[in-house]
């Protein structure tokens, strides 16, 4: 700790040399009503209205898995899956009805999670109009609180679930990390608490060992309610008031949570183990050290620390990803960062962390130590420093300009982190004013300080932890250590900083013209002809201060290549993607567009070509420029395309050892017929890849710029976007009057088709995936919302007879839509689930009688009622939405479908015999795909 008091008070001069006004503590928002009542508990509240008539619910408990006795190994996990089966209120599925019933999804809105500190609960998107929603929801947190049921037979139904969790959560990683958390943590309990627990603990526990330890530790001094959004404050406070004060304060002798310690290490600990499903090799190097102590967190001496580590962290980054372009660079991808020691709050590290090419762990080891300490002994540079700032102060602007338009889950979170860990929640306003001032007079030579007092010293306190595919040659401890003490005997040269002073487009185009305007009043877009031939879409929105979105499509895609290009269009957004544009090479490029908030990302679909973008105000000049260079000057980095060829090459060496990317193959294939265009990618087949073909490919793509529709939905305004059309898109070359078709596209497999096979796995477990299809239903707004609520229905019904009833599948799945494939229409409903061997029979017989029952109207009205207004609900919220807005204009345009006119009308008019019609239409194609992986024996 010595050494990082002594930074904080050079810090500290500073501060009060220039600052001498501000004071020592960041102050926390001060429109977030708080308080305590007198049994202990805590509550946050925010009034926030965007988006408008949405409430969020959280309650936060400082307890989890570290609470738990040896024979509760898993109880405060499962505690968590208790809370949504069975309360005072809400009995039985209470919980998950009731708020189904005002269009909140399980899952998605509400949802929990048990780590092993702290356990969080939330209801999101609650909509806030009827006010007996939010007293319900405050009624389902007080009984989260403390009015849990925990019956025998309900906790009996649930051990299942929790044991197909642990078997879909037992990837090799997570495996790795199980069998050597004791190592990790010797002589802590840290090492014996994953939440997942134990299986026998999970099958076998008595119930009174789960009922001791709610009572125990879900307590209102060690529980937070935070409420955010649309509501009104006074009245929420009171009802928190009158609801939970009548929980009784805890006995003066109940039991503390106390801090678990890490103890410090001598000797290095190394663990270095392999998984025959691991497909990738990873490295932590970490060096441990004292965290922040609690009551520091909220001073401003603390968040100026934390701004020149994360700049410093920042700058080593962007060095670290120059250098892995490197064709003979030992490692993927690697970064540095300074934090909680594995998942423990007591202990934090100076982490590197690497994923190395194959054979090449040393060397990765020291030359990524190399970049630290160089960056240690010699600084980082002005320039660097310089784009790190502009980086930082593009993205504080756009935070404050949005600061009206912050979600819920946001604030929510933050209040969430001040009551489990002490972190501070300023006002965006205070955040923007006080790093405005402060930030600025921090100079680099503070930086470079502040970065040589983190930079472990010697290897005390170090853990390296080295998790490997089956067939690698394993390095021994001794090879690790002497990669990092051989880059500590380094001799290195300071960092040169190459960049390009230069703009984006040196010789501006010729401007085209707009000549013509039309305005749609229905969707309010309008739209511009331009004199090259392409159209122009554009909406300005006030949903959001600061926000601009870019869309461009034209038809055709891959959909016009042969097969002999099955590889280069296949991976064109890697090649086209690790390019420069201009005059720029792809690391100039980056370097260049630091602080801008601006991008542009080409894509090739099967029926497509196709861009995304998105800007700010400000460096929306930059996203037309970018676009301008993608259509007109693709610059072939070869030496950068080449090192991403390379890395993606080991990344899918070991692709076949995981179970799931086996089966997601095999799927494809089914679906497609063996179709060869859509085969998966391996390690082999990238070095077929012909670099020169596929820019030849994008620039054929991008020949005619009078075949795209381009579309802008954001905050600007006409005057501003005029000139910028046509000085960079009615400049584009173009071949008017000529339009692409779509070419031929892969088919979904006709028929009744099987496929099961086997395999070995380490953790036995069944994958079954069943789809239907037809391309006999018409592309209709009714049929695509039908299509919503025949998934709704799959999903409830496999949810309560797969996990509830049956106990054996954690999250089975349902899915239905329509879709364009070209100018086909293609309308498929899918099962899905990981479930238990033991179970195979009964799993699969429900999964393949699932559409069956739909079609015979074999469910409750119930889920129609509840599915519109989860319908209606997403809706009002994409209408504040601008790429909801994007996608609705877009399919406008290229479908003639208008989304919004009657979509209320459409979805309320919706009956139980249009599903089921819907289902049969399916069933009676005799169109089904099966495929079903089992554990080998
Ligand atoms: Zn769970």
């Amino acid at each position: 700790m010595k050494l990082r008091n002594l930074l904080l008070s050079a810090f500290m001069l500073i501060a009060l040399g220039s600052m001498a006004q501000l004071s020592p503590n960041v102050e926390n928002d001060p429109s977030v009503r708080t308080g305590k009542l007198s049994n202990g508990l805590t509550y946050y509240i925010k009034q926030n209205n965007w988006p408008e008539h949405r409430v969020n619910f959280y309650i936060a408990q400082r307890v989890g898995s570290l609470q738990e006795e040896e024979n509760q190994r898993g109880l405060a996990h499962f505690l968590e899956h208790m809370a949504f089966n069975g309360s005072e209120h809400y009995p039985g599925n209470g919980v998950i009805d009731y708020t189904r019933s005002i269009g909140v999804e399980f899952g998605r809105d509400l949802n929990a999670y048990t780590s092993v500190d702290q356990t969080v609960y939330n209801i999101n998107d609650v909509p806030s109009t009827r006010v007996s929603a939010i007293d319900s929801c405050l009624l389902i947190l007080k009984d989260w609180s403390n009015g849990l049921l925990l019956e025998d037979k309900e906790i009996d139904k649930e051990r299942g679930v929790i044991h197909e969790e642990w078997r879909v959560r037992s990837s090799a990683q997570q495996r790795l990390l199980e069998r050597n958390l004791e190592t990790l943590y010797p002589g802590s309990k840290y090492g014996k608490r994953m939440p997942i627990g134990l299986m026998s603990v999970v099958d076998n526990f008595k119930y009174n060992e789960l009922r001791d330890y709610y009572h125990k530790w879900y307590r209102p001094d060690n529980q937070a309610i935070i409420v955010v959004g649309d509501i009104d404050i006074d009245r929420t406070e009171a009802k928190i008031k009158e609801l939970f004060n009548s929980i009784p304060a805890p006995a003066p002798d109940a039991a503390k949570v106390v801090d678990e310690p890490v103890p410090d290490n001598e000797e290095p600990i190394i663990v270095i183990d392999k998984d025959k499903e691991q497909m990738t090799n990873s490295i932590q190097v970490m060096f441990k050290h004292e965290p922040i102590p609690n009551q520091m967190k909220s001073t401003i001496m603390y968040t100026m620390q934390n701004y020149a580590n994360s700049m410093a962290f920042n700058m080593l980054y962007k060095r670290l990803e120059e250098k892995s372009k490197e064709p003979d660079c030992p490692y993927i991808f690697a970064f540095v960062n300074d934090g909680t020691y594995l998942f423990s709050k007591t202990k934090d590290a100076f982490s590197i962390t690497i994923m190395p090419k194959e054979g090449q762990t040393p060397q990765a080891i020291k030359i990524v130590t190399e970049e630290v300490l160089r960056a240690a002994q010699h600084g980082f540079t002005e320039t660097e420093y310089a784009r790190a700032q502009d980086e930082y102060n593009s993205s504080l602007e756009t935070r404050y300009n949005n600061r009206n338009q912050v979600n819920n889950n946001t604030f929510g979170r933050q209040y969430c982190s001040h009551f489990l860990s002490q972190y501070p929640y300023p006002s965006i306003e205070w955040t923007y004013q006080t790093m405005k001032m402060i930030a600025p007079q921090i100079p680099l030579e503070l930086i470079n300080q502040a970065f040589v007092q983190l930079v472990p010293q010697d290897n005390s306190n170090l853990v390296i932890m080295n998790f490997c595919p089956e067939n690698v040659e394993l390095p021994t401890a001794q090879d690790l250590l002497t990669a990092i003490n051989e880059a500590r005997s380094e001799k290195l040269e300071a960092y040169v900083d190459n960049v390009k002073q230069e703009p984006l487009i040196t010789t501006m185009p010729k401007a085209g013209k707009i000549v013509k305007e039309t305005k749609n009043e229905k969707l309010g877009y309008t739209q511009y002809t331009l004199s090259n031939g392409a159209n122009v879409f554009i909406k300005p929105t006030t949903f959001k201060d600061d926000d601009i979105q870019y869309y461009a499509e034209s038809h055709g895609g891959s959909s016009l290549y042969g097969e002999k290009d099955w590889i280069n269009y296949t991976m064109f957004s890697s090649v086209i993607g690790n390019c420069g544009l201009g005059n720029f090479t792809n690391s100039e490029l980056k370097k260049a567009l630091a602080g801008k908030n601006a991008s542009v990302t080409p894509s090739l679909s099967r029926d497509y070509e196709s861009f995304y973008g998105t800007s700010n105000k400000k460096d929306l000049e930059t996203l037309f420029q970018l676009n301008y260079l993608y259509f007109t000057a693709i610059n072939k980095d070869e030496k950068a395309v080449k090192s991403e060829l390379s890395k993606l090459e080991t990344f899918l060496k070991n692709k076949d050892a995981m179970p799931q990317m086996v089966f997601s193959d095999s799927l494809t294939n089914t679906l497609y017929n063996h179709d060869p265009r859509c085969r998966s990618v391996n390690s082999e087949l990238i070095k077929d890849i012909d670099i020169d073909r596929v820019i030849q490919i994008a620039k054929e793509r991008v020949a005619n710029a009078a075949d795209f529709t381009f579309y802008f939905v954001g905050s600007f305004d006409e005057a501003t976007i005029k000139p910028l059309i046509e000085q960079y898109i009615a400049s584009l070359p173009s071949q008017k009057g000529k339009k692409e078709e779509f070419g031929d596209i892969p088919q979904y497999a006709k028929g009744k088709i099987l496929n099961e096979f086997s395999r070995k796995m380490q953790t036995p477990q069944v994958t079954s995936r069943i789809i239907w299809h037809t391309d006999a239903i018409p592309y209709t707004i009714e049929n695509d919302i039908i299509a919503e609520f025949t998934q709704a229905v799959l999903r409830t019904m496999l949810l309560e007879k797969v996990r509830e009833d049956e106990g054996a599948a954690y999250s089975p799945s349902g899915s239905a839509s329509i879709s364009f494939s070209g100018n086909k229409v293609i309308t498929q409903a899918g099962v899905s689930c990981n479930y238990n061997p033991e179970k195979k029979d009964v799993v699969l017989g429900i999964m393949r009688e699932a559409l069956k029952d739909i079609a015979n109207g074999n469910f409750s009205d119930d889920i129609l009622v509840k599915t519109k207004e989860k319908l209606v609900k997403d809706y009002e919220t994409g209408l504040k939405d601008n790429d909801y807005w994007t996608s609705v204009i877009s399919y406008y345009i290229d479908h003639n479908i208008d989304y919004i006119s009657n979509y209320k009308k459409i979805v309320n008019k919706v009956t139980k015999d249009q599903i089921c019609n819907f289902a049969k239409q399916l069933l009676n194609n005799g169109n089904c795909i099966e495929v079903t992986m089992v554990p080998e024996q």
